[in-house]
């Protein structure tokens, strides 16, 4: 009796903690977006926070390691440094930096590190106005090659959706940018290690765009057609296992 009472409260205990790792992990993410909101914030505003970028912080996430918050995928383009329109410091986030913002599988692996390895609760897929890469895309001919083609092929069906749409030439560069957000979004949601963390409650996922004129980030929604493939995917596995649970009825 002592036992089972025993192994009920440890049970329980279990289940409380399990319960609020689960609660802190959606919390973080969600700290860490406003973190990056709030740092935005202060660049339009131009009120920079002072940051140590010299040796005693070197020092310090050299020793202690390093604990950025968030992990970003962004453009190159020299106008969308992360750090600088976030208003952030050294060792505060992890960035994969391509052309375009697109991802291959040397792009996800390193966003695969920063959500897995280094932990970052949040994961933000980050596009900008007036993109070179897109606007390049919409205006190439032939059959795109090299490795700037490759870029190019990435982004080509974001532009063609854009066309099909139409309007003017902004207008149509902007449909593109946007589009291509959400191709790299469901790119990056292929990746294994990313969907897991997202399910186990432990990531957080953004897309967002980076206004050039105004320095503003404004948050996009997630496309829904993907969480209803989610919730499909899910009743799909739960109409497999019954159908399993079936046969072994029937087999015994
Ligand atoms: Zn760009």
């Amino acid at each position: 009796m002592k036992f089972s009472r025993f192994s009920g409260i440890i049970l329980s205990l279990f289940v409380i903690m399990a319960f609020s790792s689960m609660v802190f992990a959606a919390s973080s993410g969600d700290e860490a977006l406003q973190k990056l909101l709030d740092g935005n914030k202060r660049y339009v505003e131009g009120k920079f926070a002072s940051k140590d970028l010299g040796d005693s912080r070197r020092t310090e996430i050299l020793k202690g390691g390093q604990h950025p918050f968030a992990t970003i995928i962004s453009c190159s383009d020299s106008r969308v440094p992360p750090e600088h329109i976030f208003d952030q410091g050294l060792g505060d986030i992890f960035i994969v930096r391509v052309a375009g913002n697109v991802v291959d599988p040397i792009a996800l692996g390193s966003i695969e590190y920063g959500v897995e390895h280094v932990h970052t609760p949040l994961l933000m897929i980050l596009g900008h106005s007036d993109c070179g890469a897109v606007k390049a895309t919409l205006g190439a001919k032939g059959e795109p090659e090299g490795n700037i083609g490759a870029i190019v092929k990435k982004i080509q069906p974001a532009a063609k959706k854009a066309k099909k749409k139409g309007g003017s030439n902004e207008e149509v560069l902007e449909t593109a940018i946007k589009e291509n957000i959400m191709n790299v979004y469901s790119d990056v949601m292929k990746s294994p290690i990313v969907k897991e963390l997202v399910h186990e409650g432990k990531l957080k996922v953004v897309v967002a765009e980076y206004n050039l004129a105004t320095g503003k980030v404004e948050m996009l929604e997630l496309p829904k057609v993907k969480h209803e493939m989610k919730k499909s995917e899910h009743k799909t596995e739960k109409k497999v296992e019954k159908k399993e649970e079936k046969k072994t009825e029937k087999a015994h």
